[in-house]
C-alpha cells in the first residue's frame, strides 16, 4: 500500500514540475511515507526523518502515512520537521508545502480520519520501478483486531468506486503490465460499504473490461469474504490466479477470540475447503501470528496441525510484537521472548517443507512466468526470477527484452524458494513501460 501510495504522490510532484533524486541526493523537499504497523516501524520512520533533516537542513521535511496519522504531535517535535498530512488530504501536499514556504511556520493538516468516509482518489498510471503493478481498490478496515492499529491510522472501509479502478486497470494494462495485484487494507472487504456491488461483481468487470488483462491477484481475502459468489467468479475466471492469500492469525478457537477475529476454525476450514474444491492447483497462502499473549503450547499446536492437515503453500510468520495503543499490548500474559522463537522457528520450518510439497506437484509441468528481474542470487548468471500464477517463483535463462512479458517455462526442478526451469517461448510481445518518459 505505501509503495502504490508514493508513486501516486510523486504523479502530483510530477505534474507540478518537480523531479525526482535519490534520497541520498540533496533535495529541496523530502516526503517521507512512514510505516506504524510495528513500534520498529515508527522507530524506523523517525530514524529516516532525521536523515533527510541532516541531509540539507534547508529543505523542507513532510511527513506523511499511518505513523503522521496517528503520532503527528510526536512528529512535529522532531526539529527540522515542517509539514505533516497523515493518510488523507494527501492530494493538498502540494499546497501544505507551499504554504510552509511562505509561511515558514509548521504545517499539521493531520485530520480525524475516524470520521472521513470518502476514499481519496489518487492515480498511478504506471510504476517506475515494478514489472507486477499493484491497484488500490479500497482504504481503512471496520476489524479491530486486538493486535493490530490499523484502523485507527487508516480509518474505516472507504470502497474505491468501480468505474475508477477499471479505468486505472485499463491504464496499467495499456502501460504493458500483464499482472495487476489488488491491495488495499482490507482488500476483501471491497464493496460492503457500496449499494449493489461487491466484489465478486469487481472481478467480473475487471475481466469483462479491461482489454488485454492477463492476471489479476488478490493480495488478501479474509475467508468470510471468500462468498459463494466470489469462489464461483475465481472457479470460472480466466485472469484471477490460482492463488489466495487467506490470513489465518491463529488455528485456535480461543487465541482468535482473544484476537477477536471475526471466524472460528470450523467457519475457516469450510470456507478454503470449499475453495479447494473450485480450484484443486490452488496455492493458500497466509499470515500467522505465533506467541500471541497467552498462547500455550496446546493452541499453538492447534496452529501448526491445522496448517499441515489444510497443506498450505507458504505462511508468513510473524512472532507476535506488542504494538503500543492496542488491547492486545495491554494484555497480562505476554509470551517469553525464547519460547516465541522456537515456535516461530517451528512454523517455518513447517512453511518451507509445505512449500517444496506444494511445488513439487508441478515438476516437468509447463507453466506461465512473468520475469521481473535478474536473479538476485547470481545476477551475472544470464538468469531471471519470476512469479507463476500460482506464486511459484521461477528462475531461469532469459533476456532482458522478456522482462514483463508472459513467458512459458518448463520446471525442471522444483523446490523452495525457488523452483529451476527451461525458457519455452514468449506467449506475447509488447513491451512494458517502466520508465520515466511516459
Ligand atoms: S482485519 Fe484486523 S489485522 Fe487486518 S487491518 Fe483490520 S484490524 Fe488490522
Amino acid at each position: 500500500m505505501n509503495h502504490y501510495e508514493t508513486e501516486a504522490m510523486w504523479q502530483l510532484f510530477k505534474k507540478a514540475g518537480y523531479e525526482r533524486t535519490d534520497f541520498e541526493t540533496n533535495a529541496d523537499v523530502y516526503v517521507i511515507n512512514t510505516c506504524t504497523v510495528t513500534n520498529t516501524g515508527d522507530k524506523k520512520s523517525r530514524q529516516i526523518i532525521r536523515r533527510a533533516v541532516r541531509q540539507n537542513p534547508d529543505a523542507v521535511v513532510c511527513v506523511t502515512g499511518c505513523y503522521a496519522q496517528t503520532s503527528p504531535g510526536e512528529i512535529l517535535e522532531i526539529p527540522g520537521v515542517d509539514v505533516v498530512v497523515g493518510t488523507q488530504d494527501r492530494t493538498k501536499m502540494l499546497g501544505y508545502i507551499e504554504q510552509y514556504l511562505k509561511e515558514r511556520k509548521p504545517v499539521n493538516a493531520v485530520k480525524n480520519i475516524m470520521k472521513n468516509r470518502v476514499y481519496e482518489e489518487m492515480e498511478v498510471p504506471y510504476f517506475t520501478d515494478r514489472h507486477r503493478a499493484s491497484l488500490k481498490i479500497q482504504e481503512g478496515c471496520n476489524n479491530f483486531c486486538t493486535f493490530c492499529i490499523i484502523p485507527w491510522a487508516r480509518g474505516l472501509m472507504r470502497s474505491r468506486d468501480p468505474e475508477k479502478v477499471i479505468a486505472q486497470a485499463q491504464k496499467l494494462v495499456n502501460a504493458g503490465y500483464k499482472e495487476l495485484v489488488l491491495t488495499g487494507i482490507h482488500t476483501g472487504g471491497y464493496g460492503q460499504d457500496l449499494k449493489d456491488y461487491n466484489l465478486a461483481m469487481l472481478l467480473k468487470d475487471l475481466e469483462e473490461k479491461v482489454q488485454g488483462l492477463k492476471r489479476v491477484r488478490i493480495s488478501s481475502i479474509e475467508a468470510s469474504q471468500l462468498t459463494d459468489e466470489v469462489i464461483d467468479v475465481i472457479k470460472h475466471s480466466k485472469v484471477v490466479v490460482r492463488h489466495m492469500h487467506v490470513p489465518i492469525q491463529s488455528g485456535s478457537d480461543t487465541v482468535l477470540k482473544r484476537m477477536r477475529r471475526k471466524y472460528t476454525m470450523d467457519q475457516f476450514a469450510e470456507r478454503i475447503t470449499k475453495l479447494k474444491e473450485a480450484l484443486p492447483d490452488l496455492a493458500l497462502t497466509s499470515d500467522v501470528i505465533v506467541g500471541f499473549p497467552g498462547e500455550t503450547e496446546e493452541e499453538f499446536m492447534e496452529t501448526y496441525n491445522f496448517i499441515k492437515e489444510h497443506r498450505f503453500a507458504e505462511l508468513h510468520v510473524f512472532p507476535y510484537s506488542p504494538r503500543t495503543g492496542t488491547p492486545a499490548a495491554r494484555m497480562k500474559d505476554q509470551i517469553d521472548e525464547e519460547i516465541k522463537n522456537e515456535r516461530v522457528h517451528r512454523m517455518i520450518a513447517l512453511s518451507d517443507q509445505l512449500a517444496k510439497e506444494y511445488a513439487s506437484q508441478f515438476e516437468n509441468e509447463v507453466l506461465e512466468v512473468i520475469p521481473e528481474e535478474p536473479f538476485k542470487e547470481d545476477p551475472e548468471s544470464g538468469l531471471y526470477e519470476g512469479y507463476t500464477d500460482n506464486y511459484l517463483k521461477v528462475v531461469f535463462p532469459a533476456t532482458p527484452d522478456m522482462v514483463g512479458k508472459l513467458v512459458k517455462v518448463k520446471i525442471t526442478k522444483a523446490g523452495y524458494p525457488y523452483n529451476e526451469a527451461q525458457f519455452v517461448r514468449v506467449m506475447d510481445d509488447v513491451m512494458p513501460a517502466v520508465n520515466e518518459a511516459m
